[in-house]
């Protein structure tokens, strides 16, 4: 399997984590600085037209307004002069001084005007200024007669240069300065209009970039909502719904009315704590991950699938489909990749399965169906379908976990002790601590509460409780001069969880300050893989001080022969259910015991048997070479005081086995 071709599946079935949304934001995000910076920049422009108009224009023809303003006021100024004279042309005195007030006048109109001409240059009044200019230089010649004609005391000649030629010139003067003022105030409204219009262009340009702001924006609350929503309602590792998705979409069909023609099923993978122990956790998240897609592919549109959490998933399907679903989701297959190779797992599922009725709300329906479910690995089977009567089976439990916590301190919890037998001589050559619940002078046997302890994670406390229990009688019959033998006490997988397991039991052992050569550990078959190095870790513990550890039921579980070899303990506990079909005429389940035993023994551990009934089974276990069994055959679990008689006389007095 190429590397390439390993990834593209990886990709394919990953496409959660593929979603479009960061290119989509990525997109967004470049089309949104686009559109500012574009606008930004288009504004700018705009904004430098307009203040560079302002300037050059309308700046210019305010000061030309000015300059005109001041040129006809000196103007008129002049004129009043110019009349004055005509008055006074009998006093030489002020005629001089009217004069020479002229001159300094005139010239200032000259500086004046000078600037004006300079600042109208490439207007467009520019030719009208001219003509004030010309109709000026009319006046001033005009003006400069009448002074001519004043100074020969020629008072009709100037007078008739007065009436005639000046009027002309200032009415001239006067014009062009009218025009001269239309025109420049016409050029101020069109360069306002013109700036008018940019101001205009650039509120476009601005509701432009806000409506489109907006509308990114809006889009981008859309996404963000829509990507919220997948986060909140998808499960991260598979891409299928969650939960919560999953009981709205159950609301919705409960709303139309047609939840009814679904069934729901509640799917845990078996033994996935093995995939993940074997192959690693991120095979085990590829493994879920393909699982869940091939189911999701698997179903119709309008069936739905969401992970519950771990390994459990649950599903919605058409009732005519629930039988090819099961049957579909019975053993899965998944590709993962592995040490850069494709490996083929085989998932197989235990369901709990529950049809929906009209009065079921969806919290029922998910806890019917995980009422189911549990219910498959305390019956050992596959499928359960959800009853009525389990409710009450589940209200028990609840009854039994509170009554539990009050039975152990009221130390309602007794240990029986039963009998294993060396049947080459008939000798008690061990013992193992069984617990009974002693509840209202009934006794509650272990199959009714340690399985539901066990799932609940509270077994833990208990076995403790019994092996203080064990190594208190010890420690009291050695006191009593009673030579106890080795007891075995049963202790939970889940205690490898806890790192100081080996610490705990140790301290125990200590306080009771008990040899090691009467201890011995029981610890379930399919503990050996689920929790391998804890396991070992433990196991190796547990051996230096001299304390046997033993695999019980085994056969049952997980375990192979080559898994025993490499985990070191002292003694294999065959099960019972093996034991069961020797003498009844199964030839293939002797010899399998037969060579179990001799496997056994070829790998240097002791072996028992358990469960052992008949003489029958006894004599076929001695004949395979199998010194030790345990068994209603000898002894049922003794109560303590039944069991001390037994310490006292170890021998049994029958000789049994042939
Ligand atoms: P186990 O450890 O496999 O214990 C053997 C069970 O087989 C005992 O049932 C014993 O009474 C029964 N047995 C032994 N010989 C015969 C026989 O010849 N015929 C039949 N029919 N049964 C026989 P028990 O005492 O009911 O215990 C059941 C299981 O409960 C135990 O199976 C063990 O898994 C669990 N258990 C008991 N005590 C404890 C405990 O203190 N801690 C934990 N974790 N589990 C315990
Ligand atoms: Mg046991
Ligand atoms: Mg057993």
């Amino acid at each position: 399997m190429s590397e390439k071709s390993s990834k593209k599946r990886r990709d394919k079935y990953s496409y959660i984590k593929k979603r479009k949304l960061p290119i989509r934001v990525l997109t967004l995000t470049v089309l949104i600085s686009v559109v500012c910076l574009s606008g930004v920049f288009f504004l700018s422009i705009n904004m430098d037209k307009i203040a560079r108009i302002y300037k050059e224009v309308v700046k210019n023809d305010y000061n030309n307004l000015e300059y005109m303003d001041s040129i006809s006021q000196n103007f008129y100024r002049h004129q009043a002069l110019v009349f004055q004279y005509m008055d006074d042309f009998d006093d030489e005195s002020v005629k001089k001084s009217l004069e020479e007030k002229s001159i300094q006048l005139k010239s200032d109109i000259e500086e004046e005007a000078r600037k004006f001409g300079d600042n109208v240059i490439g207007t467009v009044y520019e030719s009208s200024y001219h003509t004030i200019y010309s109709g000026l230089n009319g006046y001033f010649s005009n003006v400069n007669y009448i002074f001519e004609f004043g100074d020969e005391d020629d008072y009709a000649t100037a007078e008739f240069y007065m009436k005639n030629m000046l009027q002309g010139s200032i009415e001239e003067v006067n014009d062009a300065v009218d025009l001269l003022d239309t025109l420049i105030k016409d050029d101020v409204n069109k360069t306002q209009q013109e700036m008018t219009n940019h101001f205009e262009v650039s509120r476009i340009i601005s509701v432009v970039i806000i409506v489109l702001l907006t509308v990114f924006i809006f889009i981008g609350l859309i996404w963000s909502v829509s990507a919220s929503r997948e986060i909140a309602y998808k499960d991260p590792l598979t891409g299928v719904n969650n939960m919560d998705k999953f009981q709205k979409e159950m609301d919705k069909y409960i709303k139309k009315g047609k939840l009814t023609e679904y069934t729901c099923v509640c799917s845990n993978i078996k033994d996935f704590t093995i995939v993940n122990q074997q192959l690693g956790s991120d095979v085990g998240d590829m493994a879920l991950r393909n699982f869940a897609n091939t189911v999701f592919h698997h179903l119709y549109k309008d069936e739905k699938i969401a992970r519950v959490g771990g390994d459990k998933f649950i599903i919605l399907v058409r009732n005519e489909r629930i039988d090819g679903l099961i049957k579909f989701i019975d053993k899965v297959s998944v590709t993962v990749d592995y040490h850069d190779e494709a490996h083929v797992v085989q998932l197989e599922t235990r369901c709990g399965l529950c049809k929906i009725k009209q009065d079921y709300d969806t919290g029922t329906i998910v806890d019917n169906v995980h009422l189911a479910l549990s219910q498959t690995k305390l019956k050992a089977v596959d499928n359960i379908w959800f009853e009525e009567n389990m409710l009450e089976q589940a209200y028990d439990r609840k009854t039994l976990l509170v009554e539990y916590q009050n039975a152990i301190k009221q130390k309602e919890f007794v240990v029986y002790y039963q009998p294993k037998v060396n049947i080459f001589n008939n000798t008690l050559c061990g013992s193992e601590a069984l617990v009974r619940w002693w509840k209202d002078d009934k006794i509650i046997p272990p199959f009714k509460f340690i399985p539901v302890l066990e799932e609940e994670g509270r077994v833990t406390e208990l076995d403790f409780y019994v092996f203080e229990q064990v190594c208190r009688d010890i420690r009291t019959w050695l006191d009593n001069g009673i030579k106890p033998v080795r007891v075995s006490s049963n202790f939970s997988k889940l205690h490898l969880r806890n790192p100081q397991f080996a610490e705990n039991v140790l301290e125990i052992v200590d306080r009771y300050k008990i040899d090691s050569e009467y201890l011995e550990i029981e610890l379930t078959e399919s503990s050996g893989y689920e929790d391998f190095n804890a396991f070992t870790e433990f196991v190796d513990k547990m051996r230096k001080r001299g304390i046997h550890i033993s695999i019980d039921d085994f056969g049952t579980g997980y375990s192979s022969l080559s898994l025993l070899k490499k985990l070191n303990v002292d003694v294999i506990k065959i099960d019972k259910s093996f034991i069961d079909g020797i003498g009844v005429g199964d030839e293939m389940n002797e010899s399998l015991v037969k060579n179990i035993i001799y496997m056994i023994k070829d790998l240097n551990r002791h072996v028992i048997c358990e469960g052992v009934e008949y003489m029958s089974q006894a004599e076929f276990l001695k004949k395979q070479n199998c010194h030790m069994v345990q068994g209603y055959l000898f002894d049922k679990p003794l109560s303590h005081d039944e069991y001390e008689e037994r310490l006292k006389s170890p021998v049994y007095e029958k000789n049994i086995v042939a």
